[in-house]
């Protein structure tokens, strides 16, 4: 249901214009192509993912002797979930420790909902009844620390920080100290996330995983990229940039309760070959899922 609600506005641009499409034709031809690839184009689902798309539908088309526009749209979820899904070699899921700390790296720049995204996630895995920390690692943005504060008292979560313009390092140091020590499970990190100058981001980051990897063999066990979903195009810039300066394990696409181009999550996926992981699905602490590309294709279309 919350995910029906959150997708209620790229459902109407996207589903409902497939539908009415759909509705509109009579049989299958070039022109119900052409018209297909605008919707898709139109949702942000990207120029090349729509090429394949599209591709792969006039292959299936034509080896299945379709002819009725309504039996092509179960062809379309089918593929849309297909090219979602990707590889099964990158999981859709959060690499949990089954003993131990798990340590989660969040990078993003500024505004995406990062802060957010790390306040409703430790909801989620205390919920789930796992000890966890939280560690305030934008030591750059004024305010970070103190916004993190709030998400830890909202939640109930210890927030482990020092002073504006500290050394992000020296954090996570203490950080990891103060979740072995409290015997946390899972430690969320959040970071600054200046594009401006890639050279200092890839250091910084480099310097905070070499900190906490010293610490914890194999961790951090995930970095997750924050993107907001109503950029569009731009996120893709955004993701592509952070894939060069470091490992990207999964991508957490915020506010798409607030785009009707949700089809982003399918040029993320099938472009960058990382797999989304979470949506954002609004400004509440439960306002977060775990993405499955069936029920996010599916929730669309119904
Ligand atoms: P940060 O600078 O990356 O840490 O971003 P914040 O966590 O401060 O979020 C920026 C704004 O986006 C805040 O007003 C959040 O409430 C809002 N926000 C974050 N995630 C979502 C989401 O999934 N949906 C909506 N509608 N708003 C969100």
């Amino acid at each position: 249901e919350k995910f029906k609600q959150g997708l209620s506005k790229t459902r109407d641009n996207f589903a409902s214009k497939v539908n009415d499409l759909v509705a509109r034709y009579r049989k299958v031809d070039e022109d119900f192509f052409e018209e297909l690839e605008e919707i898709l184009i139109g949702a942000d689902v990207g120029f090349n993912t729509v090429m394949e798309l599209v591709e792969e539908l006039k292959m299936e088309v034509k080896k299945k002797n379709i002819q009725d526009p309504a039996e092509v749209q179960s062809v379309i979820s089918e593929k849309l979930v297909e090219i979602y899904q990707g590889d099964t070699k990158t999981p859709n899921t959060i690499n949990i420790q089954s003993e131990g700390l798990t340590v989660i790296l969040f990078v993003g720049v500024n505004g995406v909902g990062k802060t957010t995204t790390i306040g409703k996630l430790a909801h989620k895995y205390k919920t789930d009844g796992k000890k966890v920390i939280l560690a305030a690692g934008d030591t750059f943005r004024a305010g970070a620390i103190d916004q993190l504060e709030v998400w830890g008292q909202r939640v109930g979560v210890d927030v482990i920080k020092q002073g504006e313009g500290s050394d992000p390092a020296a954090v996570m140091y203490d950080a990891i100290q103060a979740a072995k020590a409290r015997k946390a499970d899972i430690l969320l990190c959040d970071t600054a996330g200046r594009l401006q100058n890639k050279v200092n981001l890839m250091n910084e980051l480099e310097k905070v995983k070499r900190v906490i990897e010293r610490e914890i063999p194999n961790a951090p066990h995930e970095v997750l990229l924050v993107l907001d979903a109503t950029t569009g195009q731009n996120a893709m810039v955004q993701a592509k940039t952070f894939k060069e300066v470091t490992d990207v394990s999964g991508i957490v696409l915020t506010k798409l309760d607030g785009t009707a181009k949700g089809g982003i999550v399918l040029a993320i996926r099938n472009e960058l070959e990382i797999p989304v992981k979470f949506v954002g699905l609004g400004e509440k602490m439960d306002d977060l899922q775990e993405f499955d590309p069936e029920k996010y294709v599916y929730g669309l279309f119904s």
